[in-house]
């Protein structure tokens, strides 16, 4: 039978795509990437705005797969900004030679699967339809930006920005009247920096948020060379941990020690910075009443950081603790004290429409130049719903999932055969530190394709019962948490009619990577190979 023109196309060129070439390529896959964007880098390539940086240390949100690549790159900060970061894509592109097989500018419209050839059909907005063996989905997690509606319309004549589609040119605020709508992990990190360079800041909030200090600075030269010195040793520790991150998850329950040792662990996680914070003890995201006792301190610290009283009180979450994504933030709480900075709450009295000059609130107008959109994503399952995808019988992938994503491990889907996902919902993904577990899957489609090829197997799908039992312990563990008591992306509740259903698997990486050793190990356990 003759062979399509690639092996393998690969939707996406941010770290899972940019990986998934190289290794492929490697092994002499004929791969060819798609890319929606002008450029490499993915998330990093769009969130552009002030103050995006990633809150998961520069030293551990990187590659690991080549010795001499982390051996060679040096990171300037403890946390990296996106420029940085950007760079560094760049640079893994350049290096690894792979622009060559990335067509920037192909935003990917379908993929339909020929079961008469077993090869996927896979068209771009261009419209040229190309023929591959294997399409593996490395589309991103945050990728689709939310724009909400309001119940009285949308005129703003201002000029209007997403976090998640900045501008590549510099944006100024200088002298403008600026809004900000949200209170997430985005906004947390651009909103110091507006309000720097603002006339006026104002802030539309829903939900307040728990946000950690990040404590980010240059990153110290001696830190980075004893890290270098044995770098596998500290991947090695992170790949132990539920999170793949080398932090100290407590073994004690803060229910089990006295409150003076809680607050001496709190006070000292709070110094460290950044997500060691959610390692303090072990109860918290399974125990409300541990939970309360974190609550607590945050509450206080937003007490003891911000002057006035009663927006302290409008800044603190009453949420659970760990529920919503924690925040890291650089000054974040402080920049209320401000005098160009208004806290406007949104909770009880909605955003009732964008007029031309501003936001109207509960029957007020706040007048403004420039709207900042820090709404967030239609996470996990969004951009893959805007990918006309059609398995078997010609079903979509959109239908399947009308009710929640469906898949065996986050890796593939019941009745689309040869179809991946880097990083899918069902997998740990979101919940851990990405680079590291974008590689694991990475590695893991890999040597799949490779395994079908030396075996002479054309298609792997995996099995419905299979696919049934995994979305099953996927609920039933998320269950077991604190976080699905409340609104969040993770539940797809950001979105409206999106079904709620917690999308990432809970269960921690290292037990999820014994599952998929041991789905290998067992001839592929809950695919069906042909
Ligand atoms: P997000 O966490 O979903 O936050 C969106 C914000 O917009 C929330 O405060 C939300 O309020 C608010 N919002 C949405 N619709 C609204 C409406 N109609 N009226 C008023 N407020 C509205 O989005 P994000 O901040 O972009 O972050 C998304 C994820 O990306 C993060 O959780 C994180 O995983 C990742 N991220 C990481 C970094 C980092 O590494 N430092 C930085 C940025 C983002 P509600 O909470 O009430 O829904």
């Amino acid at each position: 039978m003759e062979r399509p023109a690639f092996d393998a196309i690969i939707v996406g060129a941010g770290f899972a795509g940019l990986y998934m070439l190289h290794r492929l390529r490697r092994m002499g896959f004929r791969a060819l990437v798609l890319e929606a964007g002008s450029g490499v880098g993915g998330t990093w390539y769009w969130n552009r705005y002030p103050g995006a940086r990633c809150d998961i240390e520069s030293m551990q949100y990187s590659y690991q797969f080549d010795e001499a690549l982390q051996q060679e790159w040096d990171w300037t900060e403890r946390y990296a900004a996106q420029p940085e970061i950007l760079r560094y894509a760049e640079h893994v592109a350049e290096r690894f030679d792979l622009k060559r097989d990335i067509r920037f500018d192909a935003r990917v419209t379908s993929a339909v699967f020929d079961e008469a050839a077993a090869e996927w059909i896979v068209t771009t907005e261009a419209g040229d339809p190309l023929r591959a063996g294997f399409v593996i989905m490395a589309t991103g997690c945050i990728s689709t930006a939310n724009t909400p509606a309001f119940p009285s319309g949308d005129n703003f004549a201002g000029v209007r920005y997403h976090t998640g589609r900045w501008p590549h040119e510099k944006v100024s605020f200088k002298d403008k009247r600026v809004g900000v709508i949200g209170t997430g992990s985005s906004a947390v990190q651009a909103i110091p920096l507006i309000a720097e360079e603002a006339d006026h800041l104002t802030v539309f909030q829903r939900t307040a948020n728990y946000s950690v200090p990040a404590h980010n600075g240059p990153l110290d030269p001696e830190v980075q060379r004893r890290i270098k010195a044995d770098y596998p040793a500290l991947r090695q520790r992170a790949s132990k941990t539920r999170a793949c991150i080398d932090l100290v998850f407590g073994t004690k329950k803060a229910l089990e020690v006295s409150a003076e040792e809680r607050q001496r662990e709190y006070e000292a996680r709070w110094a460290m910075g950044g997500f060691g914070f959610t390692g303090a003890f072990a109860d918290i995201p399974l125990d409300l009443e541990a939970n309360r006792t974190v609550q607590d301190f945050i509450r206080g610290k937003i007490r003891e950081i911000v002057h006035d009283p009663e927006i302290a009180q409008r800044l603190s979450p009453t949420n659970t603790f760990g529920c919503k994504r924690l925040c890291v933030d650089t000054n974040y709480f402080a920049t209320y004290n401000r005098p160009n900075v208004t806290l406007v709450d949104v909770s009880a009295t909605p955003i009732e429409a964008l007029t031309s000059s501003g936001v109207k609130v509960g029957g007020r107008d706040y007048a403004l130049d420039a709207l900042v959109f820090a709404t967030g994503f239609d996470a996990m399952t969004g951009t893959l719903n805007r990918i006309d995808i059609r398995g078997r019988d010609g079903a979509k992938l959109k239908d399947k999932w009308e009710d929640g994503p469906r898949t065996y491990l986050g890796l593939g889907m019941a009745g689309f055969p040869n179809l991946f996902t880097v990083t899918g919902p069902g997998s740990p993904s979101v919940l851990t530190n990405m680079l590291p577990t974008i590689e694991q899957h990475v590695e893991w489609i890999a040597d799949c394709l490779a395994h079908l090829r030396s075996n002479g197997f054309r298609t792997i799908e995996a099995a419905r019962e299979a696919e049934d039992a995994w979305v099953d312990h996927t609920a039933e563990v998320a269950g077991t948490t604190l976080r699905v008591t409340c609104n969040s992306w993770y539940l797809g509740s950001n979105i409206a009619g999106k079904p709620r259903v917690f999308m990432p698997y809970v269960g921690g990486f290292p037990a999820y990577v014994q599952k998929c050793q041991e789905v290998v190990a067992k001839g592929y356990d809950g695919f069906r190979l042909s």
